[in-house]
């Protein structure tokens, strides 16, 4: 395998899982390659008055079950093999949780911290033109995801109604509130990592309240993590963004972290820690390690020196194929991400329905509903884990191929 390459890493873990489940070959053989990629280029007029051409994907992986669902990234680490990767890991985990979507996701290779919002407004609305034709509510809906929000989804929203001359809010999730956004969406991932959480410290005969917890990432999934294990009695010993780590053993004061991330835009500096190497981060002595970053952060470089208990993957693809045997091996639970972090898109599924219904639901019923589907997709891998006698990621990657595979057969292969 070429040095972590996150589709290569879907890949394998897929060939586990069927090898496994007995998935026959044709089948095997359509899951490995997406079903639709675009490659676009993006002249964008910047505000010094050139103009910059960036690229940009959208893929799909597999749209058996319903319309491709998936964020669209901006980062400068884009490549067409993390798309790929993550629109695939979008079908297993769509699912895993048995919403009636497919895979699919896109990105832009941008740095959306240097650009202005205007320059971001151009960029969207020059993307959303160029995939316009895969795109729309019955399609492929887009919804946040790395370097991109509910503003972003709002420019998504405005160009797919201009081109389409009329205004259906259906075509992205995780949108405004005033645009028909769903309450709860923004909180949604966190949420689903802390209902999980409860869950594998269950397993373990442990509670919630007391557990030590440290989340890597503090953006939209990692803050919402941190602060809803907190609401639930953890003690978050520390947390780390891109510009570094911080710790204080005693447990960090969520609140008055959360005002100062909101004042200066990070963790680093808080008054209430100490920092910490970041490369420390995911080897702190915790009960709960919460990697909600990027890729590739847990590998067998620093896999063995893991001192967590239990691993609930935030991020997609955090853990590289070859960590997985040494945590196992470790005893470290790992709630895989295709489960663990499918609370965003259970909540996008909830905006999609209140869209289309017309119809919006109160905070409470959302986050309840949340919890239903949580807790029945983390029964249902750990029950298909213990009836293959195998370890959680390919439990659910074996739940979600079943489901999957099912719904294919019954449609057959045109040609
Ligand atoms: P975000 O842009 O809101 O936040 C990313 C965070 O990671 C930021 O705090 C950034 O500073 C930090 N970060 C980046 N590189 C880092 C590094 N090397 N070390 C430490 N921190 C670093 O993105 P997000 O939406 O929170 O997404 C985070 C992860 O969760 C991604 O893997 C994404 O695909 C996944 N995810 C997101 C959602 C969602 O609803 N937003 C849903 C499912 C999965």
């Amino acid at each position: 395998m070429s040095e972590h390459n996150p589709f290569e890493a879907m890949q394998a873990r897929l060939r586990s899982a069927a090898a496994l489940f007995g998935l026959d070959d044709d089948l095997f053989r359509v899951f490995m390659a997406p079903s639709r990629t675009m490659i676009v280029s993006l002249p964008v007029s910047m505000d010094d008055g050139h103009w910059e051409v960036f690229t940009g994907y959208r893929v799909q992986h597999n749209l058996a079950r319903g319309p491709a669902k998936g964020g669209i990234r901006y980062d400068m680490g884009v490549t067409l093999d993390e798309v790929k990767a993550l629109a695939a890991w979008m079908t297993w985990k769509c699912a895993v949780v048995d919403v009636p979507f497919g895979g699919g996701k896109g990105g832009i290779v941008c740095d959306p911290s240097k650009m202005s919002s205007a320059e971001l407004e151009r960029l969207t609305r020059r993307y959303i033109a160029e995939i316009m034709d895969v795109i729309g509510p019955d399609r492929d809906v887009p919804a946040p995801d790395v370097g991109t929000n509910a503003q972003t989804m709002a420019w998504v929203l405005d160009t797919y109604a201009m081109h389409v001359r009329r205004t259906d809010n259906a075509v992205v999730t995780g949108k405004p509130i005033s645009l028909g956004g769903s309450l709860g969406r923004d909180a949604a991932t966190g949420r689903g990592v802390q209902i999980v959480a409860v869950k594998a410290m269950q397993r373990l005969g442990r509670q919630l309240d007391g557990a030590t917890v440290a989340v890597q990432g503090f953006g939209n999934v990692g803050s919402h993590s941190a602060r809803l294990l907190h609401e639930s009695g953890a003690r978050v010993i520390a947390v780390s963004d891109i510009r570094g780590a911080i710790k204080n053993a005693n447990g960090l004061d969520m609140p008055a972290l959360l005002e100062h991330v909101a004042a200066t835009k990070s963790v680093f500096g808080f008054a209430g820690s100490e920092p910490l190497d970041p490369t420390e981060l995911l080897t702190q002595e915790v009960d709960i390690l919460v990697p909600a970053a990027l890729e590739n952060q847990i590998t067998e470089a620093n896999a063995a020196a893991i001192r967590a208990k239990v691993i609930v993957e935030g991020a997609n693809g955090p853990t590289t194929p070859e960590a997985d045997p040494i945590l196992l091996e470790n005893g470290v639970l790992v709630v895989p991400d295709i489960l663990a972090n499918a609370g965003g898109v259970t909540v996008s599924y909830f905006e999609w329905v209140q869209n289309r219904q017309g119809f919006y639901w109160r905070e409470r019923e959302v986050n309840e509903r949340l919890i239903e589907y949580m807790e029945h997709a983390f029964e249902s891998t750990f029950a298909t884990t213990d009836k293959y006698k195998t370890n959680p990621r390919l439990g659910a990657y074996i739940l979600a191929l079943d489901r999957v595979s099912r719904v294919m057969r019954h449609r057959g292969f045109y040609a």
